[in-house]
């Protein structure tokens, strides 16, 4: 008998009950504008943005729209101007490119290696062409954050984090987001928190917290802010930073707060779900799982595997083949994007050169979700559809 699998992978769980009183106590008052306070009130925005600059270890945080505005942001906060070179990842998600295009800038990719993390050989090349580096931890992987760190320091490049898919990582203990000056992390449905929209950027850097946090539409409210920096700070940015608006809503703040205090036992849940599947897979001939460095404590919120130097129709093949037992697989590497599996020569807008030995690696990802409604059951049977697909397949 073959088995299938039945579960939905785009199914997350439902909000917790704590989250959705909070909620409902939103609704009844009605302030959902962040600055909309009672006398005396401390909003529910304000509250978000100090607890998770203490859970991330920052000074700063500010809560925004989402997590392609935080990255916008700390793009403008930096001082990107319209045609600035920005450095970025080859292989990331389209709102990382889109974020350099909508302050006018120039993407220039970097590329990946077979751990799908950041060329760190062409990352140094390429340092001289640019002052920013937005640096995309895509899909969780987190590169050697200490060499990175130690070369755009040198080299002068400011690093800027996108931590769409590290929220709850960690590199050497240290939270994902805190290497660079500024970490930006989206709190959107697919992501570790669910407010449908929503977006957190934290740094200790009080210039770029202050202008971050005009940026956002605070009018000359910062003062209502319990994790921004000093008056005096806003006082040297205030008449020269332009209004942006793209605040958090108290409405969306009361959602995330009880979720980022259960973020730690939703790691353990992903982790445990990614090790089933990873387990699974390993050693499936023609197959090579992801190894993950010693220093990375990261999120299993979803999972990649390379089928290296296979043909493209073998792999077409073996996407039909799980599929038709009930397992999505994504491919980075099909001809025309897909949902959200576009890349860097997809993207238009941006001049880029060919990178052969990037293609080579996109052209072997295939990507899947762990949503936490999968039980290690579902996952066990997951693994062994891919194992048993990819079997058959590279047989023939
Ligand atoms: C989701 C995502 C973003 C942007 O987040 P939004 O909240 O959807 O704007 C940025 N980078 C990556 C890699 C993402 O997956």
């Amino acid at each position: 008998m073959t088995e299938n699998f039945t579960g939905s992978f785009t199914q997350q769980e439902p909000i917790p009950e704590d989250a959705i009183e909070a909620a409902l106590a939103v609704l009844r008052h009605g302030r959902l504008h962040r600055y909309n306070v009672a006398e005396g009130e401390l909003g529910e925005t304000a509250l978000l943005e100090q607890e998770f600059a203490a859970q991330m270890g920052a000074k700063y945080c500010l809560a925004v729209a989402s997590g392609g505005y935080a990255m916008a942001t700390s793009l403008r906060a930096v001082g990107v101007q319209p045609g600035d070179a920005v450095l970025t990842n080859a292989f990331t998600l389209a709102p990382v490119p889109g974020a350099i295009a909508s302050v006018g800038g120039k993407p220039v990719f970097v590329g990946v290696t077979e751990d799908l993390t950041i060329d760190l050989d062409d990352l140094e090349a390429k340092l001289p062409l640019a002052r920013v580096l937005m640096l995309s931890h895509m899909r969780g992987h987190l590169c050697d954050m200490d060499r990175l760190m130690q070369m755009c320091d040198a080299a002068g490049v400011v690093v800027i984090e996108d931590c769409a898919h590290t929220m709850g990582a960690a590199w050497r203990g240290q939270a994902s987001g805190r290497q660079g000056a500024i970490g930006c992390y989206s709190c959107q449905t697919y992501k570790h928190v669910n407010s449908g929209e929503g977006g957190l950027l934290v740094t200790d850097d009080e210039d770029l917290a202050a202008k971050a946090t005009m940026l956002s539409g605070s009018y000359m409210l910062y003062e209502r802010h319990l994790a921004a920096p000093d008056p005096e700070v806003f006082e040297r940015v205030k008449y020269t930073t332009p209004n942006v608006s793209g605040r958090m809503d108290n409405l969306r703040a009361a959602i995330l707060r009880p979720q980022l205090r259960d973020l730690d036992r939703q790691v353990e849940r992903w982790n445990e779900r990614y090790v089933e599947i990873e387990t699974g897979l390993r050693g499936t001939p023609g197959l090579s799982v992801v190894e993950r460095p010693e220093a990375e404590t990261y999120v299993g919120s979803s999972i990649q595997f390379l089928l290296l130097d296979w043909a493209p129709e073998q792999i077409a093949e073996v996407i039909r083949r799980c599929a038709a037992r009930g397992v999505e697989l994504k491919w980075f590497g099909g001809a025309e994007p897909a949902g959200f599996t576009s890349r860097y020569d997809s993207w238009r807008y941006a001049e880029s050169a060919p990178m052969p030995a990037s293609d080579r690696v996109l052209a072997s990802i295939m990507d899947m979700r762990v949503p936490l409604t999968f039980s290690l059951e579902d996952c066990q049977l997951i693994a062994r559809i891919i194992r048993a697909e990819v079997g058959a397949v590279f047989q023939s």
